[in-house]
């Protein structure tokens, strides 16, 4: 998984972040600053404009490159504006994508109510075997979206062989690598085209900050960072700066994160008040082998379906003490949430029921606390 030279984690505490040129400083500087002075018109250091570039920024940029293995990054605002960024680069009016149905609700919202309109046509398979996607990918097909495991239903989709697929009809494949990390999987040596993230969630790691990236060979991204200075999506230099902070310790936290999670969802599998363990680490999971073969370990996230219906979920989730009732995830400590009315309330409820994001569907984002301590926050909750 590592680079030929170095591996995963000299990457996240080193790649783009050398001594400060200016000062020496061992910790990349936040540079806020607006604009550069020149020495005379067009004659500078690099630096002309920070929506064109800041040399914080471009510090992170280097190293997101760096941890997916590939060739070049560039940072957003948002996951959203990330997102924007690559449909809006990549594809014309009458294009067609092809994602599946289980995807973050504020991705559905985009494509169906930004994009759509725009003159983009989605569509989403619920069969997401390899052959699922290619009863519909075909001529018209211009980009082929994944997220794998997915949210909130935690399924594994087979990267690289739906890269080959969309490669057939000279797709571009891209991967958001969210819920995984690249310290778990890296899209891009699967043949994916480009990665984008939400670095709000595990990349940041402590839920402090709101940003995005999108990774990619060279040739790809030059004209993703031609939009990314035309329509402005960037980052401010701290939020950079704590996105690169974050990023130095992504491996040892995703250890803990999946080791709390394995524990969890063992244990709430033998809870008589849970009907159904979405876990991609559990043997039963139908995406388990597949997810053996292209992630390092299994993540941080489980979801669950709770017998009772919403009330029963409801109860569950206003009860932890511990696991916060909120939106996102990734960060150190732990989070509770009930899609149906919050990361997926975009989605109109019949799409959403149909597609298994139920009113009992309870999610959880593991922190890096002592697992028996969430243990117990769960049992208090449940009793
Ligand atoms: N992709 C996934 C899988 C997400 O979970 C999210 C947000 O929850 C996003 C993208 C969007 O990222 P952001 O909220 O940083 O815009």
């Amino acid at each position: 998984m590592e680079s030929k030279a170095h591996g995963f984690s000299t990457l996240a505490i080193h790649a783009g972040q050398d001594a400060d040129p200016a000062t020496g400083a061992t910790v990349v500087p936040i540079y806020a600053t607006s604009t550069y002075t020149q020495e005379a018109p067009g004659k500078h250091k690099g630096y002309e404009y920070s929506r064109s570039g800041n040399p914080t920024r471009a510090a992170l940029e280097t190293c997101l490159a760096a941890i997916e293995g590939g060739e070049a990054g560039a940072a957003f605002a948002s996951g959203l504006a990330a997102t924007a960024c690559v449909l809006t680069t990549h594809l014309r009016p009458g294009d067609e994508i092809v994602a599946a149905a289980d995807l973050y609700g504020g991705t559905y919202r985009i494509l169906e109510r930004v994009f759509k309109p725009w003159g983009l046509v989605p569509h989403y398979t619920d069969e997401i075997s390899p052959a699922g996607f290619a009863g519909l990918i075909g001529p018209r097909t211009k980009m082929v979206w994944l997220e794998t495991p997915t949210n909130p239903l935690l399924q594994i989709l087979d990267i690289a062989a739906i890269a080959e697929l969309a490669h057939k009809v000279k797709s571009l494949l891209v991967v958001d690598n969210t819920f995984a990390s690249p310290y778990l999987q890296q899209p891009l040596r699967l043949g994916a085209d480009f990665v984008i993230h939400s670095t709000t969630k595990y990349l940041g790691g402590h839920s402090d900050v709101v940003g995005g990236a999108c990774v990619g060979r060279r040739e790809l991204m030059q004209p993703i960072y031609f939009h990314q200075n035309a329509s402005g999506g960037v980052p401010g230099p701290f939020d950079a700066f704590l996105t690169l902070r974050g990023i130095k310790t992504l491996a040892v936290r995703m250890e803990r994160h999946c080791a709390n999670a394995r524990q969890l969802a063992d244990w709430l599998l033998r809870q008589s008040f849970i009907e159904k363990v979405y876990y991609p680490g559990l043997p039963q999971h139908p995406g388990h082998d597949l997810a053996r073969r292209q992630m390092r370990d299994f993540g941080g996230m489980i979801s669950v379906r709770v017998r009772g219906g919403k009330e029963a979920a409801l109860r569950m989730i206003t009860r932890t003490k511990l696991f916060s009732l909120a939106e996102s995830l990734g960060g150190v400590e732990s989070l509770i949430s009930h899609p149906a009315t919050m990361t997926h309330a975009s989605i109109p409820p019949e799409v959403r029921v149909k597609r298994g994001v139920d009113d009992s569907l309870v999610r959880l984002s593991v922190g890096i606390e002592d697992v028996n301590d969430l243990q117990a926050d769960l049992t208090a909750a449940l009793a």
